[in-house]
């Protein structure tokens, strides 16, 4: 076990209650499994108070899965991200790197990454579903699947070919690949 834990006090947004919640703050695939179960099953860095309330927690996380050579890092807060982004360069590792700014997207970043999927693909693809928050869930050999996240969410899927055709170019250099990032990529 080697994923670091550190404590933070949290109050109970409905009843009031302090806590010193226990959040774990770096996740390696390998020496960790059970910790990155715990997270994709969304019960890693949650607060449940005695009164029933469950309430995320936002922390700064790093994964790593180094066989794969992928590193993401949750920046909760958007000014920490420009010197997430130096602190990775500067750091010459080879590789994915990520930087997300919640645990959910740290989820689906490893989603994409278990299928064998290139995740700038897949924002690509999320793009062109012309939805809200589209969060990509698994995929078989036929196709991908996503979910649609409104006020009941609902199942989408993608053939595979769509997919092979934006894959084939070159990879890109930036380390925030999300929706905004997508939006560029495209043409108008
Ligand atoms: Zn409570």
């Amino acid at each position: 076990m080697t994923s670091i834990t550190g404590k933070v006090p949290v109050r109970c947004p409905v009843c009031g209650a302090e806590h010193e919640a226990s959040v774990v703050q770096s996740i390696n695939a390998h020496t960790d499994p059970e910790v990155k179960a715990r997270l994709l099953a969304g019960e890693l860095n949650v607060l449940a108070c005695h009164c029933g309330k469950r309430t995320p927690l936002a922390a700064t996380i790093v994964f790593v899965d180094l066989a794969r050579l992928f590193y993401c890092q949750v920046v909760p807060d958007a000014s920490g991200v420009a010197k997430a982004i130096a602190a990775f360069r500067d750091s010459g590792t080879k590789g994915t790197q990520r930087i997300v700014r919640t645990q959910n997207e740290l989820i689906e970043k490893i989603k994409i990454l278990d299928a064998n999927l290139e995740d700038w693909a897949i924002e690509m693809i999320k793009v062109g579903l012309d939805e809200p928050v589209v969060l990509f869930d698994r995929a078989d050999e036929a196709e991908l699947h996503f979910v649609i996240v409104d006020r009941i969410v609902r199942g989408l899927a993608v053939p595979r070919a769509t997919y092979s055709e934006l894959v084939g170019r070159e990879p890109p250099s930036e380390l925030v690949i999300d929706r905004t990032w997508a939006l560029s990529e495209l043409p108008n």
